[in-house]
């Protein structure tokens, strides 16, 4: 298994004035293997994106490093950068406000491969009609634009796009939250079946976990700029052992009766905290059932609990 990407001790710190600092992403730490579909999951302002994009090198890193191939992003030289970007690709959650609406679909597919100066114009054209195949549109579509199309096509355009330049890894920010659910199954395989085609890596983002256990071989679950447990997605839903992972998972309904049963809904107490004066201690410890003295005091470290099982809590300690 060959290690892709590896993101060590990473932090993203802004600065938003009056001596103040967020801390969107405070020490995280994984490695994607090459093929696999790693999900990294959270509620929003958990530091997700912030994380995706630090990764992509579209913010700088305040501390820690992500390492691409066994090259530090953050370090390039611009040749180098310029191939990350070509390897490295995004897909957004709202492809609608991500694809300019005053260009054809064939513009939009075409764009990358004109800024990198890939194709002569014949060659061009038949790529981009290739891509439209890929996604499960055709070259009748590539005249028209963005508006003409349903939430569900529009994500095929913008997967098509980041398809162009033959990436090796795709970040999919939240690529389904927008669309129906009987939308969602579809876009989710799709992605699933170009990455068997196109040998492809996934870092797929989600909110909550019911899409994402399916698509992911391993899970990060996110809570306010910390990863607080990392493991297999079997193994994550078979035994969550973080407080926060047990009460995300509560929330999924689970079309099972007889399982529905044990899983009893977690409520989680109170609001996210702020990542600008998160909790002393434990980041959770505000809205954890099951907080101790220690979680005000000391924050729990990032242990490997089972063979690639980790978990950041006291219980475990
Ligand atoms: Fe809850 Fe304490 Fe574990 Fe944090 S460290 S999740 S507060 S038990
Ligand atoms: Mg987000």
């Amino acid at each position: 298994e060959k290690v892709l990407l590896s993101v060590q001790d990473l932090k993203r710190h802004f600065d938003i004035g009056n001596g103040e600092t967020l801390k969107a992403v405070d020490g995280i730490s994984f490695d994607i293997v090459k093929g696999e579909t790693f999900g990294l999951v959270g509620e929003s302002g958990c530091g997700k994106s912030t994380a995706g994009r630090t990764i992509l090198g579209l913010y700088n890193r305040t501390e820690g490093k992500v390492l691409f191939e066994d090259k530090n992003v953050h370090e390039m030289s611009s040749k180098e950068r310029t191939g990350y970007l070509k390897k490295m690709q995004m897909i957004f959650q709202d492809p609608y406000a991500s694809l300019n609406p005053r260009s054809t679909v064939f513009e939009i597919i075409a764009e990358p491969m004109e800024i990198h100066k890939l194709y002569k114009k014949e060659e061009l054209k038949s790529r981009v009609y290739e891509l439209l195949e890929d996604v499960g549109l055709n070259k009748d579509h590539a005249n028209r634009y963005p508006h003409e199309f349903s939430g569900g096509q529009r994500q095929r355009i913008g997967i098509a796009r980041a398809l162009a330049l033959d990436p090796e890894f795709i970040i999919a920010d939240e690529p389904i939250s927008a669309l129906d659910v009987s939308v969602q199954a579809q876009v989710v395989k799709l992605l699933q079946r170009l990455q068997k085609e196109k040998n492809l890596t996934y870092l797929f983002i989600a909110h909550d976990l019911s899409m994402v256990k399916y698509i992911s071989d391993r899970i990060g679950v996110m809570y306010l700029g910390h990863m607080v447990e990392l493991t297999t997605s079997n193994q994550l839903y078979d035994e969550p052992l973080h407080p926060y992972t047990q009460a995300l998972l509560s929330a999924i309904p689970i079309p099972d009766p007889d399982i529905e049963e044990s899983r009893e809904r977690i409520l989680l107490q109170g609001e996210l905290p702020s990542p600008i004066n998160p909790p002393s201690g434990c980041v959770f410890r505000t809205r954890c059932a099951h907080a101790m003295s220690i979680c005000t005091d000391k924050k729990p470290v990032w242990k490997e609990q089972e063979a690639g099982h980790f978990v950041a809590c006291h219980l475990y300690n």
